[in-house]
Protein backbone atom coordinates (compact mmCIF):
# COMPACT_ATOMS: atom_id res chain seq x y z
CA UNK A 1 0.00 0.00 0.00
CA UNK A 2 1.73 3.59 -0.58
CA UNK A 3 1.41 5.80 2.49
CA UNK A 4 3.39 4.63 5.71
CA UNK A 5 3.66 6.29 8.70
CA UNK A 6 7.16 7.47 10.26
CA UNK A 7 9.12 5.30 12.05
CA UNK A 8 9.70 6.28 15.43
CA UNK A 9 12.83 4.59 17.49
CA UNK A 10 14.48 5.82 20.89
CA UNK A 11 17.81 6.09 21.77
CA UNK A 12 19.36 6.36 25.49
CA UNK A 13 22.74 7.41 25.83
CA UNK A 14 25.01 6.25 29.08
CA UNK A 15 26.14 9.29 31.81
CA UNK A 16 28.78 11.33 30.82
CA UNK A 17 31.63 11.81 33.32
CA UNK A 18 29.64 14.63 34.75
CA UNK A 19 26.58 12.68 35.49
CA UNK A 20 28.07 10.03 37.11
CA UNK A 21 30.31 12.38 39.04
CA UNK A 22 27.59 13.92 40.53
CA UNK A 23 25.29 10.47 41.14
CA UNK A 24 22.84 10.86 38.42
CA UNK A 25 20.12 8.28 38.42
CA UNK A 26 18.86 6.69 35.33
CA UNK A 27 15.36 7.24 34.84
CA UNK A 28 14.84 5.04 31.58
CA UNK A 29 13.93 1.78 31.33
CA UNK A 30 13.70 -0.53 28.15
CA UNK A 31 11.82 -3.42 27.49
CA UNK A 32 13.30 -5.58 24.66
CA UNK A 33 10.68 -7.96 24.17
CA UNK A 34 7.87 -5.12 23.75
CA UNK A 35 10.33 -2.20 22.49
CA UNK A 36 8.74 0.06 25.21
CA UNK A 37 10.39 3.13 26.74
CA UNK A 38 9.49 3.78 30.46
CA UNK A 39 10.13 7.22 31.87
CA UNK A 40 10.53 7.19 36.16
CA UNK A 41 10.01 9.83 37.98
CA UNK A 42 13.17 10.74 39.68
CA UNK A 43 12.87 10.27 43.53
CA UNK A 44 13.80 12.91 46.06
CA UNK A 45 17.50 13.52 46.34
CA UNK A 46 16.30 14.56 50.07
CA UNK A 47 16.93 11.22 52.10
CA UNK A 48 14.41 11.39 54.26
CA UNK A 49 11.64 11.92 51.93
CA UNK A 50 12.94 9.25 49.73
CA UNK A 51 12.89 6.26 52.51
CA UNK A 52 9.01 7.33 52.64
CA UNK A 53 8.55 7.44 48.94
CA UNK A 54 8.01 3.73 48.02
CA UNK A 55 8.89 2.77 44.45
CA UNK A 56 4.71 1.96 44.04
CA UNK A 57 3.51 5.21 44.33
CA UNK A 58 6.51 6.64 41.63
CA UNK A 59 4.73 7.32 38.51
CA UNK A 60 6.60 5.70 35.59
CA UNK A 61 5.64 6.97 31.88
CA UNK A 62 5.25 4.41 29.26
CA UNK A 63 5.71 4.40 25.31
CA UNK A 64 5.58 2.40 22.72
CA UNK A 65 8.02 3.17 19.85
CA UNK A 66 9.34 0.52 16.63
CA UNK A 67 12.70 0.42 18.77
CA UNK A 68 14.28 1.10 21.67
CA UNK A 69 17.80 1.06 21.57
CA UNK A 70 19.29 0.90 25.02
CA UNK A 71 23.10 2.06 24.81
CA UNK A 72 23.48 3.60 28.43
CA UNK A 73 25.31 0.61 30.02
CA UNK A 74 28.56 -0.78 27.94
CA UNK A 75 28.66 -4.52 28.80
CA UNK A 76 24.73 -5.14 29.40
CA UNK A 77 23.16 -8.04 27.62
CA UNK A 78 20.92 -5.81 25.10
CA UNK A 79 23.25 -2.75 24.95
CA UNK A 80 23.01 -1.02 21.33
CA UNK A 81 26.02 -0.36 19.60
CA UNK A 82 26.44 2.26 16.50
CA UNK A 83 26.30 -1.16 14.26
CA UNK A 84 23.06 -2.25 15.89
CA UNK A 85 21.58 1.01 15.18
CA UNK A 86 22.88 0.22 11.58
CA UNK A 87 22.00 -3.23 11.10
CA UNK A 88 18.36 -2.27 12.31
CA UNK A 89 17.46 0.92 10.75
CA UNK A 90 20.33 2.08 8.45
CA UNK A 91 20.44 -0.90 6.54
CA UNK A 92 16.78 -1.01 5.70
CA UNK A 93 16.32 2.44 4.34
CA UNK A 94 19.16 2.26 2.16
CA UNK A 95 17.41 -1.07 0.89
CA UNK A 96 14.31 1.14 0.30
CA UNK A 97 16.86 3.61 -1.72
CA UNK A 98 18.19 0.68 -4.13
CA UNK A 99 14.24 -0.04 -4.58
CA UNK A 100 13.83 3.68 -6.12
CA UNK A 101 12.26 5.24 -2.68
CA UNK A 102 13.56 8.83 -1.02
CA UNK A 103 14.08 8.10 2.51
CA UNK A 104 15.21 10.66 5.76
CA UNK A 105 16.44 9.51 8.58
CA UNK A 106 15.89 12.73 11.42
CA UNK A 107 18.20 12.55 14.81
CA UNK A 108 15.66 14.98 17.44
CA UNK A 109 16.51 15.67 20.95
CA UNK A 110 17.91 17.86 23.42
CA UNK A 111 21.65 18.92 23.27
CA UNK A 112 23.74 16.57 24.88
CA UNK A 113 21.20 13.37 23.84
CA UNK A 114 23.29 11.57 21.20
CA UNK A 115 22.05 13.09 18.31
CA UNK A 116 25.49 13.78 16.25
CA UNK A 117 26.84 10.58 17.90
CA UNK A 118 24.08 8.66 16.03
CA UNK A 119 24.31 10.54 12.87
CA UNK A 120 27.66 10.51 12.68
CA UNK A 121 29.91 9.10 15.52
CA UNK A 122 33.77 9.49 15.92
CA UNK A 123 36.27 7.57 13.70
CA UNK A 124 36.43 5.18 16.59
CA UNK A 125 32.42 4.55 16.36
CA UNK A 126 31.20 5.94 13.14
CA UNK A 127 27.15 6.84 13.18
CA UNK A 128 24.32 6.28 10.62
CA UNK A 129 26.05 8.16 8.15
CA UNK A 130 29.45 7.10 7.59
CA UNK A 131 28.03 3.49 7.59
CA UNK A 132 25.22 4.42 4.89
CA UNK A 133 28.02 5.77 2.79
CA UNK A 134 30.22 2.56 3.12
CA UNK A 135 27.21 -0.12 2.91
CA UNK A 136 26.75 2.39 -0.25
CA UNK A 137 29.43 1.69 -1.84
CA UNK A 138 29.93 -2.06 -0.88
CA UNK A 139 26.80 -2.38 -2.75
CA UNK A 140 27.42 -0.76 -5.61
CA UNK A 141 30.58 -2.46 -6.13
CA UNK A 142 29.06 -5.40 -6.09
CA UNK A 143 26.14 -5.19 -8.04
CA UNK A 144 27.81 -3.07 -11.04
CA UNK A 145 27.94 -4.42 -14.49
CA UNK A 146 27.70 -3.82 -18.47
CA UNK A 147 23.99 -3.16 -17.87
CA UNK A 148 23.63 -1.31 -14.26
CA UNK A 149 25.63 1.54 -13.43
CA UNK A 150 25.69 3.95 -10.86
CA UNK A 151 26.26 7.84 -10.14
CA UNK A 152 26.66 9.12 -6.74
CA UNK A 153 26.49 12.66 -5.26
CA UNK A 154 26.22 14.23 -2.37
CA UNK A 155 25.58 17.91 -0.76
CA UNK A 156 25.84 18.71 2.61
CA UNK A 157 24.46 22.46 4.32
CA UNK A 158 23.07 23.83 7.30
CA UNK A 159 20.15 25.58 8.51
CA UNK A 160 21.19 28.65 11.12
CA UNK A 161 18.60 31.47 12.37
CA UNK A 162 16.23 30.87 9.03
CA UNK A 163 20.10 30.90 6.87
CA UNK A 164 21.33 27.99 4.77
CA UNK A 165 24.81 27.66 4.57
CA UNK A 166 27.05 25.57 2.44
CA UNK A 167 29.30 23.09 4.35
CA UNK A 168 31.24 22.44 0.76
CA UNK A 169 32.60 25.78 0.44
CA UNK A 170 34.67 27.51 2.86
CA UNK A 171 33.57 29.72 5.60
CA UNK A 172 33.70 33.55 4.26
CA UNK A 173 33.29 36.84 6.48
CA UNK A 174 30.40 37.96 6.13
CA UNK A 175 28.76 34.70 5.46
CA UNK A 176 27.51 34.03 2.23
CA UNK A 177 23.70 32.74 2.53
CA UNK A 178 22.04 30.66 -0.01
CA UNK A 179 18.28 31.22 -1.56
CA UNK A 180 15.79 28.33 -1.68
CA UNK A 181 13.56 27.91 -4.70
CA UNK A 182 10.95 25.30 -5.67
CA UNK A 183 10.82 23.44 -8.74
CA UNK A 184 7.72 21.97 -9.86
CA UNK A 185 8.61 18.28 -10.10
CA UNK A 186 11.31 18.23 -7.55
CA UNK A 187 9.86 20.48 -4.83
CA UNK A 188 11.62 23.06 -2.61
CA UNK A 189 15.32 23.38 -3.11
CA UNK A 190 18.27 24.72 -1.93
CA UNK A 191 19.54 26.93 -5.10
CA UNK A 192 23.75 26.80 -6.04
CA UNK A 193 24.23 24.21 -3.40
CA UNK A 194 27.45 22.53 -4.24
CA UNK A 195 26.82 18.57 -5.46
CA UNK A 196 30.18 16.66 -5.77
CA UNK A 197 30.05 13.86 -7.67
CA UNK A 198 32.14 10.54 -5.45
CA UNK A 199 32.92 7.65 -7.15
CA UNK A 200 34.03 5.71 -4.19
CA UNK A 201 33.47 5.60 -0.20
CA UNK A 202 36.96 7.48 0.90
CA UNK A 203 35.76 10.26 -1.70
CA UNK A 204 32.44 10.66 0.40
CA UNK A 205 34.01 10.27 3.62
CA UNK A 206 36.43 12.85 2.78
CA UNK A 207 33.88 15.11 1.88
CA UNK A 208 31.39 14.28 4.95
CA UNK A 209 34.51 15.18 7.39
CA UNK A 210 34.94 18.40 5.18
CA UNK A 211 31.46 19.35 5.85
CA UNK A 212 31.42 18.38 9.38
CA UNK A 213 34.54 20.55 10.33
CA UNK A 214 32.94 23.59 8.85
CA UNK A 215 30.06 23.05 11.68
CA UNK A 216 32.07 22.21 13.96
CA UNK A 217 34.61 25.55 13.62
CA UNK A 218 31.33 27.70 13.49
CA UNK A 219 30.46 26.08 17.46
CA UNK A 220 33.55 27.16 18.69
CA UNK A 221 33.41 30.62 17.11
CA UNK A 222 29.80 31.49 18.25
CA UNK A 223 28.06 31.08 21.50
CA UNK A 224 26.13 27.34 21.37
CA UNK A 225 25.82 27.55 17.19
CA UNK A 226 26.17 24.08 17.57
CA UNK A 227 22.97 23.21 19.39
CA UNK A 228 20.97 25.28 16.99
CA UNK A 229 22.04 24.41 13.41
CA UNK A 230 20.18 21.90 11.68
CA UNK A 231 22.52 19.79 9.37
CA UNK A 232 21.27 18.32 6.44
CA UNK A 233 23.56 15.63 4.63
CA UNK A 234 22.33 14.75 1.16
CA UNK A 235 23.09 11.69 -1.28
CA UNK A 236 21.48 11.22 -4.05
CA UNK A 237 21.99 7.55 -5.64
CA UNK A 238 20.88 7.09 -9.44
CA UNK A 239 20.88 3.91 -10.77
CA UNK A 240 20.76 3.35 -14.76
CA UNK A 241 19.58 -0.23 -16.16
CA UNK A 242 19.77 -1.17 -19.32
CA UNK A 243 17.97 -3.96 -20.60
CA UNK A 244 19.64 -5.42 -23.42
CA UNK A 245 16.77 -7.26 -24.88
CA UNK A 246 14.38 -4.88 -25.19
CA UNK A 247 16.94 -2.31 -25.76
CA UNK A 248 15.47 -0.24 -22.76
CA UNK A 249 17.32 2.30 -19.94
CA UNK A 250 15.42 2.98 -16.80
CA UNK A 251 16.80 5.06 -14.20
CA UNK A 252 15.92 5.14 -10.46
CA UNK A 253 16.41 7.68 -8.42
CA UNK A 254 16.83 8.07 -4.60
CA UNK A 255 17.22 11.05 -2.19
CA UNK A 256 19.23 9.65 1.21
CA UNK A 257 18.39 12.49 3.54
CA UNK A 258 20.11 12.28 7.12
CA UNK A 259 19.24 15.26 9.46
CA UNK A 260 21.20 16.09 12.81
CA UNK A 261 18.48 18.45 13.60
CA UNK A 262 19.28 21.57 16.45
CA UNK A 263 17.51 20.80 19.88
CA UNK A 264 14.48 20.76 20.66
CA UNK A 265 12.45 24.05 21.23
CA UNK A 266 12.17 24.74 25.26
CA UNK A 267 8.65 23.46 26.47
CA UNK A 268 7.94 27.41 26.87
CA UNK A 269 8.68 27.92 22.99
CA UNK A 270 6.34 23.91 22.34
CA UNK A 271 3.69 25.86 23.98
CA UNK A 272 3.39 29.00 21.68
CA UNK A 273 3.58 27.12 18.74
CA UNK A 274 -0.17 25.55 19.46
CA UNK A 275 -1.39 28.39 21.51
CA UNK A 276 -0.73 31.27 18.80
CA UNK A 277 -2.87 30.04 16.13
CA UNK A 278 -5.91 29.86 18.89
CA UNK A 279 -5.07 33.33 20.06
CA UNK A 280 -5.25 34.62 16.64
CA UNK A 281 -8.62 32.48 15.24
CA UNK A 282 -11.50 32.54 17.95
CA UNK A 283 -11.66 29.13 18.52
CA UNK A 284 -15.53 27.74 16.89
CA UNK A 285 -15.03 29.42 13.63
CA UNK A 286 -12.45 27.55 12.41
CA UNK A 287 -13.51 24.35 10.05
CA UNK A 288 -12.32 21.26 10.84
CA UNK A 289 -9.40 21.28 8.00
CA UNK A 290 -8.20 24.39 9.08
CA UNK A 291 -7.51 22.16 12.43
CA UNK A 292 -5.96 19.29 10.68
CA UNK A 293 -3.53 20.86 8.79
CA UNK A 294 -2.22 23.03 11.86
CA UNK A 295 -2.22 20.32 13.58
CA UNK A 296 0.11 18.47 11.49
CA UNK A 297 2.34 21.07 10.84
CA UNK A 298 2.68 21.42 14.73
CA UNK A 299 3.89 18.14 14.58
CA UNK A 300 7.01 19.59 12.96
CA UNK A 301 10.37 19.10 15.21
CA UNK A 302 11.39 22.37 14.15
CA UNK A 303 10.35 25.85 14.34
CA UNK A 304 12.55 27.06 11.33
CA UNK A 305 10.30 27.76 8.63
CA UNK A 306 13.40 27.43 6.25
CA UNK A 307 13.56 23.86 7.26
CA UNK A 308 9.75 22.84 7.21
CA UNK A 309 9.76 24.20 3.61
CA UNK A 310 12.78 22.42 2.66
CA UNK A 311 12.32 19.19 4.02
CA UNK A 312 8.53 19.34 3.64
CA UNK A 313 8.89 16.15 1.56
CA UNK A 314 10.56 14.25 4.27
CA UNK A 315 7.17 14.71 6.59
CA UNK A 316 4.55 14.48 4.90
CA UNK A 317 5.58 13.96 1.10
CA UNK A 318 7.33 11.19 -1.22
CA UNK A 319 10.10 10.36 1.34
CA UNK A 320 10.38 6.68 4.05
CA UNK A 321 10.94 8.34 6.82
CA UNK A 322 12.55 7.38 10.35
CA UNK A 323 12.98 9.66 13.46
CA UNK A 324 15.32 8.90 16.21
CA UNK A 325 14.58 10.26 19.76
CA UNK A 326 17.80 10.49 21.45
CA UNK A 327 17.56 10.64 25.53
CA UNK A 328 20.03 11.35 28.20
CA UNK A 329 19.57 9.19 31.00
CA UNK A 330 18.71 11.75 33.70
CA UNK A 331 17.00 14.61 32.44
CA UNK A 332 13.37 14.17 33.47
CA UNK A 333 11.59 17.21 31.87
CA UNK A 334 13.56 17.42 28.90
CA UNK A 335 13.10 13.67 28.17
CA UNK A 336 9.51 13.88 28.74
CA UNK A 337 9.55 16.64 25.93
CA UNK A 338 11.37 14.13 23.93
CA UNK A 339 8.98 11.52 24.12
CA UNK A 340 5.85 13.10 23.58
CA UNK A 341 6.93 14.57 20.54
CA UNK A 342 8.17 11.46 19.18
CA UNK A 343 5.13 9.38 20.20
CA UNK A 344 3.30 12.19 18.23
CA UNK A 345 5.53 11.76 15.14
CA UNK A 346 4.41 8.15 14.72
CA UNK A 347 1.13 9.64 13.70
CA UNK A 348 2.85 11.34 10.30
CA UNK A 349 1.59 9.45 7.50
CA UNK A 350 4.32 9.66 4.39
CA UNK A 351 3.31 8.80 0.77
CA UNK A 352 6.54 7.35 -0.62
CA UNK A 353 6.56 6.25 -4.41
CA UNK A 354 9.45 4.36 -6.37
CA UNK A 355 11.32 7.28 -8.98
CA UNK A 356 11.94 5.05 -12.06
CA UNK A 357 12.06 6.54 -14.93
CA UNK A 358 11.86 5.33 -18.89
CA UNK A 359 14.70 7.38 -20.49
CA UNK A 360 14.94 5.40 -24.08
P1 LIG B 1 24.01 16.13 20.67
O1 LIG B 1 24.50 16.08 19.26
O2 LIG B 1 22.62 15.60 20.81
O3 LIG B 1 24.15 17.48 21.29
P2 LIG B 1 26.26 14.40 21.18
O4 LIG B 1 26.05 13.41 20.10
O5 LIG B 1 27.31 15.42 20.95
O6 LIG B 1 24.89 15.13 21.55
O7 LIG B 1 26.52 13.59 22.52
C1 LIG B 1 26.87 14.22 23.74
C2 LIG B 1 27.99 13.42 24.41
O8 LIG B 1 27.54 12.09 24.72
C3 LIG B 1 29.20 13.25 23.52
O9 LIG B 1 30.33 13.30 24.33
C4 LIG B 1 29.02 11.85 22.94
O10 LIG B 1 30.26 11.25 22.61
C5 LIG B 1 28.34 11.12 24.07
N1 LIG B 1 27.44 10.06 23.59
C6 LIG B 1 26.24 10.26 23.01
N2 LIG B 1 25.63 9.10 22.73
C7 LIG B 1 26.46 8.13 23.12
C8 LIG B 1 26.39 6.70 23.10
N3 LIG B 1 25.33 6.04 22.60
N4 LIG B 1 27.44 6.01 23.60
C9 LIG B 1 28.51 6.67 24.09
N5 LIG B 1 28.63 8.01 24.15
C10 LIG B 1 27.63 8.74 23.67
MG1 LIG C 1 25.23 17.65 18.09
Amino acid sequence: TPGGNVKVVVRVRDFLPRERDRGAQCLIEMNPDTQSTTLLVPTSSDPANSKTQSRKIVEEKNFNFDHSFWSHCKGDEHYATQEHVYNSLGEEFLDHNFEGYHTCIFAYGQTGSGKSYTMMGSPDNPGLIPRTCEDLFQRIEANESANISYSVRVSYFEVYNEHVRDLFQPRTDPPHYLKIRESPTEGPYVKDLTEMQVKNYSEILKYMRMGDSSRTVASTKMNDTSSRSHAVFTIMLKQIHHDYRTDETTERLARIRLVDLAAAAGRREHQQVTHNPGQSHSGTSRSTSQVRTRKARDIVPYRDSILTWLLKDSLGGNSKTAMIACIAPSDYDETLSTLRYADQAKRIRTKAVVNQDHVS
